[in-house]
């Protein structure tokens, strides 16, 4: 079927990063700014909603575990029927799309229907999180091996057996993290890792209200409270975080506003209407 731009409907999962636009790569952006439909996580930051036309249909489809306001086959229905309508669906997720976000179940019900989708990558947390704490999350002595753990089981509780996964050179992410460690400190000790394993709580990553709690495996459960959306950080590559201020703030705007002329051409597609047939055509991001 056609849009009205006389272009099929497609489905474009972006990746929204983990809360500064100015995080957004190049691509995520201005694809926002052709959105015809948007549905979003709860994890999108307002930041970026601002990015959205406001000519676009908005959709909040974000899902807590436990407390299910629509369920993952009516979100698949409903990217399904908006593309078969013709529109530019824009499927918005935290961080990258492919981490730790259920992408699989929308790639299925997108290929089963016949819809043309596109996935384009996102800044994932962990990324951010070690950006904001200035550590490698990989070092070739000392950590050699990075994972990353979903530390929140929705559906049924897994035996995790870190016996055989933790091993002294690796850094170990974990997202979901909660906020009761107890269970956890007891596995990874139980799996071999010492007491004073240094370990970093990084919350809202990017965001205006980062924070961090620096501690040790034999203290993380007794850590202070970090608000989510939040990531825990464990290995000897936490050792290498300083406490050396704030974050300077360099906001999407003045970024805009450098004279530099890739830059200016993303403004000019940016304000570009979506009713501007021509743009539409001209535009390679959309022609595919
Ligand atoms: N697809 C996302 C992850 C979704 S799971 C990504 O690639 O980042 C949601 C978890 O991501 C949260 O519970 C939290 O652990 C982590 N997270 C997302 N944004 C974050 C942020 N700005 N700061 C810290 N953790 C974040």
């Amino acid at each position: 079927m056609a849009t009205k731009f006389g272009l099929p409907g497609k489905v474009y999962l972006i990746g929204a990063g983990p809360g500064s636009a100015d995080l957004l790569t190049v691509r995520a952006a201005t694809l926002l700014h052709h959105a015809e439909v948007v549905l979003h996580d709860d994890l999108v930051s307002p930041e970026v909603m601002q990015l959205i036309p406001a000519s676009s249909m908005v959709q909040n489809v974000g899902k807590r575990c436990g407390k299910k306001g629509i369920t993952q086959e009516q979100i698949n229905e409903r990217l399904v029927e908006f593309a078969r309508q013709g529109r530019v669906v824009v499927r918005l997720k935290g961080g990258d799309p492919l981490i730790f976000g259920r992408a699989q179940e929308e790639i299925h019900a997108l290929r089963d229907a016949g819809i043309d989708f596109e996935i384009v990558p996102g800044v994932t947390a962990a990324f951010a999180a070690a950006a904001a704490a200035k550590i490698p999350l990989t070092e070739r002595r000392s950590a050699s091996k990075l994972l990353f753990v979903s530390n929140h089981q929705c559906d049924q509780k897994v035996l995790r057996n870190w016996r055989a996964n933790v091993v002294s050179d690796t850094t170990l992410v974990f997202y979901m993290p909660g906020q009761n460690f107890t269970e956890l400190v007891d596995e990874l000790r139980g799996g071999g890792l010492e007491a004073e394993t240094p370990c970093l709580i990084v919350s809202n990553a990017s965001r205006p209200e980062q924070e961090f709690v620096r501690t040790t495996l034999d203290k993380l459960a007794d850590a202070s409270f970090a608000p989510a959306p939040s990531l825990l950080i464990i290995g000897s590559m936490v050792s290498e975080f300083k406490t050396d201020g704030p974050r300077p703030e360099i906001r999407l705007e003045e970024v805009l506003t450098l004279d530099d002329e890739r830059v200016t051409t993303l403004q000019k597609r940016s304000q570009a209407s979506p009713d501007d047939e021509q743009f539409i055509e001209e535009d390679p991001l959309l022609s595919s």
